[in-house]
């Protein structure tokens, strides 16, 4: 290999630039629509062919392209918006001139475009080179059409990914772009062939619920609540999910700044944070959050495709914003009537007619304190009363809550006045435990005492292990003392345990202790507890909860709904799995076709 240095003709150098602000399909969709937002255009239809690889075509209502311009907005570094006294304060969506220039040095181009609703200008361009120019007319706005993409990269083209990624991709992008501006009207279509079809539609509309209604559809709104407020000097305004709610990847998270799309992933974890302990490992939450604030707040200018931002090293807007998520959450609870509430302001959307005590269905969110209430107010006598328990009949049960029972040893039947609940009675009964250990004031040692210490046999690891955390163990009602080296006597247990306790009990505590602590790290969770203190409470709470796989009476599902009710976190396990599925009636009259009937 020569080592001689050379310089490296102009049109490479172009072509590589074009190549870090250019790199799929996706790409250009997104610089197009940019631009069609800079020149505040009120509709923009997007339609691609072959996942946009064969083509891509942007057209907008927007203020158009003076034809003197034309050629010129195709030239690298040519802008109408820049200027260096705004360098840092940069208020449009492009404003480094690359992307016009980008796009037609490795494909073909053909735009035209109309400033005054008439006289319009056409301009095609392959490979960076204008091959014609001519007049013509048209509405007012910009069309172009972009086919043929990395025709002259062929190692580009090489790795660009299958159609159907590039769609979903391109679809998910547009999605975005609708939530962050629910005025504009948005719409992707796909051509195959001779046919087109829409993949998306979002008219214009007044709020972003109705737009995340059209964009995600029912089903993902109705899990949503609205996240609001002042972070730091920075204004929240958007909507995630109940903890329940969640994905295996982070598909449903739309983060933006100041309405631009950013996809750096501080903001999304700063949000996931504040759900602590309530997501289960691996598990994201729907994210739909834009971030208002002055533009000089940020750096946008760190990544070639604009998808980061740089946020002042003294901006605590990161830690105030998992505060405010940890707030709303806990104010919210979640439960059931206030998820059909928030659906109710919507145009077009089902709601499911208010159960007889209707107060619940105010205009105000309710406190929490008061949600709990209302469904404490009976008690455990209430709700086990005066029906009684018929051999295999159900616990009739105040306040609209029937047990109708235990099934596959695992689960309870409940009946609301429109629902039917599903409760995993262990994850349940492990919910209302850990809650009830996390409150546990240290000086307060809830637990009972065996008559002679239970002595258990562990070998040299679980000991050390043992031995370690025994003082933490202690403060949560289990008093253990060890005896080097293989030997730990247990002095009292917490009072919370349900299960018999017999010596083989204790020694699986012990081990499952040891083996919990030896694991590897668990997930980051925030909880006011520190992370070995958590670890203690969860295991504890596990092995205190009624197991799965064995008889419950009704009696105790009732006592155990009924302190699950009165949870901080009623909907998810102190691992993060749910406690209770609902199926609304309206759910089960529509799988059974009995919709409208
Ligand atoms: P930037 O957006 O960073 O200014 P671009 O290469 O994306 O650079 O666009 C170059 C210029 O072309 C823009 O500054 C704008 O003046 C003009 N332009 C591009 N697209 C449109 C459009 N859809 N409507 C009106 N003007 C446009
Ligand atoms: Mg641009």
């Amino acid at each position: 290999m020569s080592r001689k240095i050379k310089e490296i003709p102009a049109q490479l150098v172009s072509k590589i630039a074009a190549g870090e602000v250019i790199t799929r399909p996706v790409d250009v969709v997104k610089e197009l629509i940019e631009n069609s937002l800079d020149a505040n255009a009120t509709k923009i239809s997007a339609t691609i062919e072959n996942g946009g690889q064969t083509r891509i075509i942007v057209e907008d209502n927007g203020e158009g392209i003076l034809p003197e311009d034309m050629e010129l907005a195709f030239k690298l570094h040519t802008s109408s918006k820049i200027s260096e006294e705004r360098l840092f304060n940069v208020g449009t969506l492009g404003f480094r001139g690359e992307a016009l220039s980008s796009i037609a040095i490795v494909s073909k181009v053909k735009c035209i475009s109309s400033v005054d609703g008439k006289n319009a200008m056409e301009i095609v361009l392959e490979g960076g080179k204008v091959l014609s120019k001519k007049n013509g007319r048209r509405t007012r706005g910009t069309k172009i059409e972009v086919s043929a993409i990395f025709f002259n990269v062929p190692a580009r083209r090489k790795f660009l990914r299958s159609a159907e990624t590039e769609k979903r991709l391109i679809r998910t992008l547009i999605t975005h772009f609708a939530l962050i501006h629910p005025n504009v009207h948005f719409e992707l279509l796909e051509k195959k062939g001779n046919r087109t079809t829409h993949l998306l539609q979002a008219p214009s509309r007044m709020t972003k619920l109705a737009t995340v209604f059209d964009v995600l559809g029912n089903e993902i709104a109705s899990q949503l609540i609205p996240l609001s407020g002042q972070a730091g000097r920075w204004k929240i305004e958007g909507f995630i999910s109940i903890p329940s709610y969640t994905k295996r990847d982070r598909s449903l998270q739309y983060v933006s700044v100041n309405k631009r799309i950013v996809r750096s992933g501080d903001i999304n974890s700063a949000i996931e944070e504040g759900y602590g302990a309530q997501l289960l490992k691996g598990h994201h939450p729907a994210i739909i959050v834009d971030l208002v604030g002055k533009n000089e707040w940020v750096d946008y200018n760190v990544h070639p495709q604009k998808l980061e931002v740089r946020f002042d090293p003294n901006d605590n807007v990161l830690e105030e914003l998992a505060q405010m998520v940890k707030d709303t959450l806990e104010k919210e609870s979640h439960l059931p009537e206030l998820t059909e509430h928030k659906a109710k302001g919507v145009e077009n959307q089902p709601v499911s007619s208010p159960p007889e005590k209707g107060e619940i269905y105010t205009a105000q969110p309710i406190q929490a304190e008061e949600q709990v209430e209302r469904y404490t107010q009976y008690t455990l006598e209430d709700m086990v009363g005066s029906a009684g328990v018929a051999k295999s009949g159900a616990v009739k049960v105040a306040g609209g809550y029937r047990i109708l029972g235990h099934i596959m040893n695992k689960f309870a039947l409940i009946e609301t006045d429109t629902e039917l609940w599903i409760m995993d009675v262990h994850a349940a009964d492990e919910r209302v435990k850990f809650e009830q250990y996390e409150n546990i004031k240290s000086d307060l040692v809830m637990s009972q005492s065996m008559l002679t210490p239970v002595k258990i046999k562990v070998d040299h690891e679980d000991f050390n292990v043992l031995d370690e955390i025994q003082p933490l163990l202690k403060s949560y009602g289990l008093e253990i003392s060890t005896v080097p080296e293989t030997t730990v006597l247990v002095h009292s247990i917490p009072v919370y345990f349900d299960q018999t306790i017999d010596r083989q009990t204790i020694s699986n505590v012990l081990q499952g202790f040891a083996a919990y602590f030896k694991e590897t790290s668990e997930k980051a969770v925030t909880t006011p507890l520190d992370e070995l203190q958590y670890k203690v409470v969860a295991r504890l709470a596990c092995h205190g909860a009624v197991r799965s796989g064995y008889p419950v009476s009704n009696h105790k599902l009732a006592e155990i709904l009924n302190n699950l009710l009165k949870c901080k976190y009623p909907w998810t396990c102190a691992h993060g799995r749910p406690t209770v599925i609902r199926i609304k009636q309206g759910m089960l009259e529509s799988w059974f076709k009995r919709v409208g009937q």
